[in-house]
């Protein structure tokens, strides 16, 4: 199966990859109408790209109360259940339900 053949089988689920969801983390502090417009040309769903942000965490609230500079916001790989979540640094390698608490 070529890659087109592959690209005009998925536009019903197409996947969040990181790229993705780098674009997503952007728009989401930057122009959100165009980051969603965008996706939606995509292929994605609107409503899916809304859940995954909030699957992600992803809120105005997180910015405001954590003062976050969103170049730093990155999707990684908890090393404690191996799900996707949202860092705030490279030091970050927990999600919030793994992180070691002291
Ligand atoms: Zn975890």
């Amino acid at each position: 199966m070529t890659d087109r053949q592959k690209m005009a089988q998925g536009p019903s689920s197409p996947v969040f990859t990181r790229e993705i969801v780098r674009r997503i983390i952007d728009g989401f502090f930057g122009d959100t109408e165009a980051m969603l417009r965008e996706l939606e040309e995509a292929g994605f769903d609107r409503d899916a790209v809304v859940k995954h942000v909030r699957a992600l965490g992803l809120t105005k609230q997180l910015l405001r109360q954590h003062n976050i500079n969103p170049q730093q916001l990155s999707v990684r790989t908890c090393i404690g259940c191996e799900r996707e979540f949202l860092s705030q640094g490279s030091h970050n390698r927990f999600c919030d339900a793994c992180r070691p608490r002291s």
